[in-house]
Formats: C-alpha cells, structure tokens, sequence
C-alpha cells in the first residue's frame, strides 16, 4: 500500500485518499464548546486530527484546516432541550457570556500547546457566522426542508428524506429513528420528533440573542459546521473530522443541512471519527465525573493518577492506540508510554554520536523508511509506525555495541526518518519530556537527574534546608522537581 488510504465512516471502506483539488486537501473538523475546561478525551480527538494534518503536509498537500469554536446554541440536552450550556454557565457565575467564551478558549488553546497540537489555518466562531447561518436557513426554507413555527425554524428530516438519503453516516433507517424516538408531548413545536432545530426564538431572558427574519432568537448548534464548512472549503470538501459522538445525531444534521442548502448529495468525501478515551470502559465525559483536565495529569493531582507524566509521555500513550479504537486509560499504559519513550529518545541521543562503521552495511536505511510511510498510508497507523520505530532502535542501540555496521548515509538516512516520523508526523518534542524520573535532554539531563538524585538523598537525611535549596533554585529556572510515590523526577515549566 504506497499511498494514503483512509478509513471512510461513510462507505465504510479504507479508501485510496484522492483530493478534490490536488496538492490542495480542505478538512474540517468539529471543535470544542467552550464552557469548561478540556478535559483528556477532548485531547484526544484533537490530537487524531492534528495526525492527519501533520501527515498530509508531510506528504506534501496544502491543507487548509478548519478547526471552529461553540459559543453558542449548544444546548445542555445535546438536543433541542435545555439552557444554552454558555449562557448558564455565565448567569451561574455572573459573566458576560462572552468572557466564558474567552476564558475557555484561551484554556483550550494553552492545552493544545502544551501537547504540542498544531493550531489550524482557519478557527471561525459560531457568533461570528450568524449572517451566514441566518442566510442558510432561508435557503433551506426555500428548498422546502424546513418550516417556521412561534419564531422558531426546524428542519424537516421525513420531507428531506423523500429526496435524498437520510442516516447513511450513522447506518440509521428513518423508521428505526422513529420507533426509538419519544412521542411529541404536545408542547413541542415539531411536526416530527426527528425534526432538529436550525433557529430557537428566544424569550427576553436569554442571553445571547440575534435579530432574524423569523424573530429574536439563536441558532441550533449543527448548523454553525455546516455553514463555516462550505464557507472556507466550498460546497463540497475533501475531510470531515470530528470524534465517534458526533456522527449522530450532529454530523448527520450536518450533511442534512449541507444537501438541503446546496442539493448536492455528497458535500465530504471523507469522514474521520476519533475513537473515545474511556476511563474503566466508560467514556471520559464531565458528565461522568472522570474526567481529568490536563493540568491535573501533569502534575499527578487526581485521585486516579498515580503520579504525574509529562505532557508528551501522554502524547505518546494516545498515539500508541489507533485513532479508530477505543483506548482506556490506565497508569500502567502510561508507565509503559513513559518507559517506551525515554527509550526512543534515549536512541535519538545515541544515534546523533554515532560513528559510521567502516563495515559492510547490515542495514537497509531505505526500507526502514518505507516501512513508516507504510504504516502512516495505512489509515494513519501510528502503533504500527511506532513499533517500526523501535526496530530502529534496535539497530541504533545494535551499531552502538558494534554489533550492527551503519555506513554515514545509513546514520544520516536514520536521523532523518526519525527526524521526520517522531518529531514532525508523530509532534514528539524531545524538550518536553520527563522520562524515568529525569529527562532525555543529553549532559543537562543526566545533570538534572544527579541534582534530583542528591535531593532525594539529601531528604532522607533529613536536611530539609538543602532538598529546598535545590528545589527553588531549579524552579527558578524554570525546572520542577515532583514528588510522587516512586520517587522524585524533574519537569520543564
Ligand atoms: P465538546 O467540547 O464536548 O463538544 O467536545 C469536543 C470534542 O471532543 C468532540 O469532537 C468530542 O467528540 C470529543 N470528545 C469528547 N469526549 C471524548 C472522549 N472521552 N474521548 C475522545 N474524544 C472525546
Ligand atoms: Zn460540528
């Protein structure tokens, strides 16, 4: 397989990966609702799609990534139900709903630096884009998909369904939908329980509202992706990403809204779904109570951390699953991440001292090259790509010994394939990490972990004054030594 396949969550097939408009690629991707702070599976999706970014610019594509922010008309019943989840968030803390807004984001975007995940070309914001969901409506009005009722406008998923497909992402049938589906209670304004809201009149008590030719009111949360998608990648675009959650209902309104703009049947050619991080099976989710905010991994402050990991051991423990499956957290997974890591940067350091053999080659450098892209065009398999990694390892730590002959191109070929794979398409950083209780950072590593060894020593002596010392003085600058149940090791910042 030597080029880019990608599993389609439309087809259901891996796909050979052909952009509508070469070496252009647009993708989109679902971002988060900012009225909280991230927590680790959001990261997680994230982290899958900035993967896809980063290998298609390795590839050489020039991706225009899209990326939006919520900030509004997500309603806390993830339905039409329910308060605005930033305007509660907001009356319950006394702010402007637009200062929730920029606390959140600004969160957000620490978070995705300190993981090291690329910012995308384009971030629009749903408040930013009401002419143009107010402009959609009408046109889906127009088309006869959707009605207005009290000031309120929904889409009408039977009327739709008459001419286009309808569930084909989520493998959903209509009348299944409508069986599962709870009966109109009277009250509501829909004809049909499957209709989805496109626009909610809003009383004089809601805080964020819009004038429309319909009334004051807000739009419904699908709709936002649908219009920035189409407006900064064009009626139709080549990738669609988002985690497993969404595919239903949001993403099926989506592609809804999209036909019912433009009527053309297939606005993405390919959809990408994360898998969920789960915490003992279960889906890391605020709801749930499991969820823990980055911050709170770094430093071990959680009650189901043992200790805290750097933020790119944990980098590396999602990449060590593949995007498509679930991955459940644990401590041991991440001890083994933390191991695995040093010890591919431990490689990395060697690799940079190595001296060519005068030998006979033993090893095919242009193989081992292929045998990454291989596993990244493979649906970007990054477990398979790391595991190729740590046959070069083998071959690194091999040549060290002496055991294994590499001539100066093999060694230039190596670095530059681990160059590639784990900083640029994996976004490993070597200066971030803690490994085995002390860095990977070459002589100021092993100096680092010597003056954590003698705190440590000086602690069991009792000399307080002295393990203090040490520490101010490495927070000075800018180094923090954390404590945990196995020992002590050091962080950067
Ligand atoms: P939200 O801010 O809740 O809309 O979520 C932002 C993104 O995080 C969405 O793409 C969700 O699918 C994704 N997400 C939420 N929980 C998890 C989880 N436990 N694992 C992976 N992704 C998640
Ligand atoms: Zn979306």
């Amino acid at each position: 397989m030597d080029s880019l396949h990608i599993s389609n969550s439309l087809t259901r097939q891996k796909e050979k990966f052909e952009p509508l408009n070469p070496p252009f690629v647009g993708m989109y991707v679902c971002g988060p609702t900012v009225y909280s702070n991230v927590h680790l599976g959001n990261v997680r999706t994230f982290l899958t799609f900035d993967i896809v970014y980063r290998y298609l610019q390795h590839l050489g594509y020039k991706v225009r990534y899209v990326r939006n922010i919520t900030d509004v008309g997500h309603l806390t019943g993830d339905t039409d139900d329910g308060e605005d989840k930033i305007g509660k968030k907001a009356r319950l803390e006394n702010l402007e709903p637009m200062e929730v807004v920029q606390k959140y984001t600004n969160d957000f975007h620490d978070v995705m630096d300190v993981f090291n995940i690329l910012r995308p070309s384009i971030e629009p914001t749903a408040t930013g884009h009401i002419v143009e969901q107010i402009e959609a409506i009408q046109k889906i009005i127009d088309n006869g998909y959707a009605y207005e009722v009290n000031g309120s406008v929904y889409f009408s998923v039977r009327t739709f369904s008459d001419d286009h497909p309808y569930g084909e992402l989520s493998g959903r049938k209509i009348d299944e939908l409508m069986n599962n589906t709870r009966d109109l209670d009277g009250q509501s304004e829909k004809r049909d329980p499957l209709d989805f809201a496109l626009w909610k009149a809003a009383d004089a008590s809601h805080l964020m509202q819009w004038p429309s030719p319909w009334g004051r009111g807000f739009p419904g949360w699908h709709l936002e992706c649908s219009v920035m998608s189409t407006k900064y990648l064009g009626e139709k675009f080549d990738i669609h990403g988002g985690g497993m959650d969404l595919k239903f209902p949001h993403h099926e309104c989506e592609i809804a809204q999209n036909v019912g703009v433009t009527g053309c049947d297939c606005p993405v050619n390919y959809w990408m779904h994360g898998n969920m991080l789960t915490v003992n099976g279960r889906k890391m989710a605020k709801s749930e109570g499991n969820g823990f905010t980055p911050d709170e991994l770094i430093t071990g402050n959680h009650k189901l951390l043992d200790k805290g990991y750097s933020a790119m051991t944990v980098r590396f423990f999602m990449l060590m699953g593949h995007y498509a499956s679930t991955l459940d957290f644990s401590n041991e997974a991440l001890q083994a991440a933390e191991k695995g890591l040093s010890k591919l940067e431990k490689a990395v350091d060697t690799l940079a001292k190595l001296t060519p053999s005068s030998g006979e080659a033993s090893f095919d450098a242009k193989e081992f090259g292929a045998k990454c892209a291989a596993a990244m065009n493979d649906d970007f398999n990054t477990p398979i790509l790391i595991a190729t990694l740590f046959e070069g390892v083998k071959i690194i730590n091999g040549a060290a010994a002496g055991l294994v002959a590499l001539t100066a191109e093999d060694i230039a070929s190596l670095q530059d394939t681990f160059h590639a794979y784990l900083r640029e398409v994996l976004g490993i950083q070597a200066e971030k990490n803690i490994g085995e209780g002390g860095g990977n950072e070459g002589e100021t590593g092993a100096l680092l972990d010597l003056i954590v060894d003698i705190r440590t020593q000086a602690k069991a002596n009792k000399e307080w004054g002295t393990a203090d010392k040490i520490r101010d003085v490495l927070a000075a600058h800018g180094i923090t030594i954390q404590d945990g149940k196995d020992g002590s090791s050091w962080t950067r910042g």
